[in-house]
């Protein structure tokens, strides 16, 4: 580590440097404040400094601000405090930063502090000391080489993709490969050349809690290097430990969540973001930043390989790799890797045409799988193998309903029912918690018969254990895995064969790598077909081709491996294109209605998002907000009326949302960053009205 600043000496003139410190968006502060420090500081160290009558912790941005007020040297602050040991964070790091503040409209000292670890703004200088003592213990204990493990024969498919992934080129990758074609594989073979070559990997993944067999194979491929973990489940020391490894180069590879992206890697050499697709990497509150795209950034920018990977990649990420000859943008290189490893095939997908079976007598619900669809799992447990069904509704049913008097289980503090759950007989708000137990009666008329309507898994897992008596049937979902170790618990009798069938959410279709699984059903998936949310598509389809992964991974019982599909629309072209694996050619129909449709990827969108005391207030504030930057607006910006969002009341608060859409990402950025000081002007005014919150949400995933 480099030697203390407070080692040197104090200089006669004093230096005025930039800091930049955690302030609110809504403060309306956006660059480094000015202080004074008795000797230079390099940009990019960590500091504590007087910030009214709080000392707070803040970032050497610059040494000199031409846009700063031009105060006199006398009415600045002094540094209070250097954090000593810390190297400085590189450059690279900080314009990372400064490039996320700026596109995602949020303040820089906001954006710096929220991806520093908080343990760094909260230890004092003697805990300080002593965790970098502990630190450097552990630095001195180098992993345990082990011998190197076997490496399985690359598929020519994978050869190629590495071949390529060889060839000099500033371009990012896209790897598209079916589920278990083998680009884990692909991945652990360019991160083994990186670290070959001297240099930091970083791999990330959606939810690193649901791969631990991610962690177990990266450990087992490189045992002998330092590879730590960086996720919200880690605790404050574990998470600053493992920073200051990957900070101080220590690390060689870091896996980690969104967050990870912005860990300081002083030799990084290549980034990995698995199951790019996936909406996990877009932060849905505060800084609302896209890790996935913050990577390929980040990689130009450091000027190292990314590599992006999806069976079904974002349609963004699509149209960006494919060719110009195709209509695409030809940013990316594309790599593809049609066929699994192995024997490995995809299962038969087998739709069932629900509107061929005759309707339930009045007041009776239909059962939860057809015939067909019964007979087919009870032949999987005949002969000892697993059936996952997959419905992504949790809780026993999503409403409680009085046939006498019409009432309803709805949430007094939502726009929203809430859901029965039957295990401990509560009602549950899944929008704010609001959770009470089942009343014996109808609150509004006494009436005794309450009943359920509709199904969620809970209850499905119920009927299933009625209606096959032979089988253990299981459940994995949010409600299943709340306790720590419950999710694994679960995953693991699943492994050693003790569950026939197992009911899930999407939870489930996510990466596991079950060899027993000869079955996929999606019973309810018709939803997501009408959704209001343009993008419900595309996430269906990639979820559905992601379950249908999760079955035949083994050779032995491929040949026999089948997907159903329970639908009211077996034509619909989604289910003909998920019918051949077609990826390319589903996504050649959505970005056929995206264009015409005038969304991502041919048009940039923002959502400005405002919460107030009643719906009106919320309105208003983004009426006003437009009207306001009307000027600012030219030709190339086009801002819709405001609207309530989907789930317009949550926890009593109203919610309401404006679009502002343009073909030119540039311009919509000018825009935003124009109007973000009228707009804070505007709230400040708002709030006396009940406006309680708003945020510009760029890129925003969900609409
Ligand atoms: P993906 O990440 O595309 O789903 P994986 O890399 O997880 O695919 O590979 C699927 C399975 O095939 C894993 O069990 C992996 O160990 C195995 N595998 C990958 N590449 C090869 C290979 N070249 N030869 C044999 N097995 C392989
Ligand atoms: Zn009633
Ligand atoms: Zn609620």
């Amino acid at each position: 580590m480099p030697p203390s600043h407070s080692d040197h000496p104090p200089e006669v003139a004093p230096c005025r440097v930039g800091v930049v410190v955690e302030a609110p968006q809504h403060s309306g502060l956006l660059g480094p404040l000015d202080y004074l420090s008795p000797q230079p500081l390099s940009a990019g160290t960590v500091v504590r400094v007087p910030l009214g009558r709080r000392v707070v912790t803040g970032v050497v941005w610059d040494t000199t601000d031409e846009q700063a007020e031009p105060l006199s040297e006398a009415q600045l602050k002094p540094v209070a405090e250097v954090l000593t040991g810390l190297p400085p964070l590189p450059a690279a790091w900080r314009q990372l930063i400064q490039f996320a503040a700026s596109y995602y409209q949020r303040s820089l000292g906001e954006m710096t502090l929220m991806v520093l670890p908080p343990e760094l703004r909260q230890l004092d200088d003697t805990q300080w000391g002593r965790r970098l003592k502990r630190l450097d213990k552990l630095i001195q204990q180098t992993p345990d080489a082990a011998q190197a493990p076997e490496l399985p024969t690359l598929t020519e498919q994978q050869q190629q993709a590495l071949e390529a992934l060889a060839a000099a080129t500033d371009k990012p990758f896209l790897l598209w490969g079916s589920t278990g074609s083998g680009k884990t594989e692909v991945y652990l073979r360019q991160a083994q050349r990186a670290l070959d070559a001297g240099q930091q990997v970083l791999m990330m993944v959606p939810e690193i809690n649901l791969t631990p067999q991610l962690e177990a194979r990266v450990a087992e491929r490189f045992a002998g290097r330092r590879i730590v973990s960086l996720h919200s489940g880690l605790t404050p020391a574990q998470r600053l430990r493992n920073w200051l490894l990957a900070h101080t180069g220590h690390a060689d590879l870091i896996l980690g969540t969104r967050l990870s992206v912005f860990t300081p890697m002083p030799r990084l050499g290549l980034i990995v973001v698995d199951e790019e697709h996936d909406p996990s990497y877009k932060q849905q509150d505060g800084a609302r930043y896209s890790a996935r795209d913050l990577a390929v950034y980040r990689a130009r920018l450091e000027r190292i390989p990314v590599i992006l990977g999806s069976a079904t990649p974002s349609l963004e990420s699509w149209y960006n790799a494919l060719p110009v000859s195709e209509g695409g943008a030809g940013r990316y290189v594309r790599l593809v890797m049609p066929a699994r490893v192995g024997d490995g095939i995809m299962p038969t997908v087998r739709i069932l045409d629900l509107t061929r079976i005759p309707k339930p007598l009045p007041g009776h619900s239909p059962p939860p799988l057809a015939a067909e669809l019964l007979h087919a799992i009870e032949q999987r447990i005949e002969r000892g193998e697993q059936s996952l069904v997959l419905l992504n509704r949790r809780g026993y049913a999503p409403v409680l309903h009085c046939s006498d008097c019409g009432w309803k289980s709805g949430c007094p503090h939502c726009s929203a029912w809430r859901v029965f759950h039957k295990a401990d007989r509560t009602l549950r708000c899944h929008h704010c918690g609001f959770t009470e137990r089942v009343p014996r009666a109808c609150p509004d008329c006494g009436n005794q018969d309450i009943a359920p309507v509709g199904r969620g898994t809970e209850r499905l897992e119920e009927q299933l254990a009625e209606i096959l008596p032979q089988a253990r049937v299981g459940r994995i979902d949010a409600d299943v895995t709340k306790h720590k170790g419950a999710l694994e618990e679960q995953l693991a009798s699943v492994h050693a064969g003790e569950v026939d069938v197992l009911v899930g959410t999407q939870m489930v279709a996510k990466g596991h790598d079950f060899r027993r699984i000869t079955l996929v059903a999606a019973v309810n998936p018709d939803a997501a077909l009408f959704a209001s949310d343009f993008r419900a598509a595309e996430r269906q389809f990639a979820l559905l081709m992601q379950a249908a992964g999760r079955a035949g991974r083994d050779a032995e019982v491929a040949g026999h491996s089948e997907m159903w599909i329970q639908t009211y629309h077996p034509t619909h072209p989604l289910y003909a294109a998920l019918r051949r694996y077609d990826y390319a050619d589903f996504a050649a129909q959505q970005l056929k209605e995206r264009e015409m449709a005038g969304l991502p990827p041919y048009a940039s969108l923002a959502m400005l998002r405002a919460e107030a005391k009643t719906q009106e207030a919320a309105q208003h504030f983004l009426k006003q907000a437009a009207e306001l930057t009307q000027a600012l607006a030219d030709t190339q910006i086009l801002v819709y009326p405001p609207v309530p969002t989907p789930i317009q009341r949550v926890a009593n608060v109203e919610r309401a949302q404006m679009m502002i859409e343009s073909t030119h990402r540039v311009a919509l950025l000018r825009f935003l960053q124009a109007a973000q000081p009228i707009w804070l002007d505007e709230a400040q005014k708002n709030r006396r009205s009940g406006l309680i919150r708003w945020a510009v949400d760029v890129d925003p995933l969900a609409i």
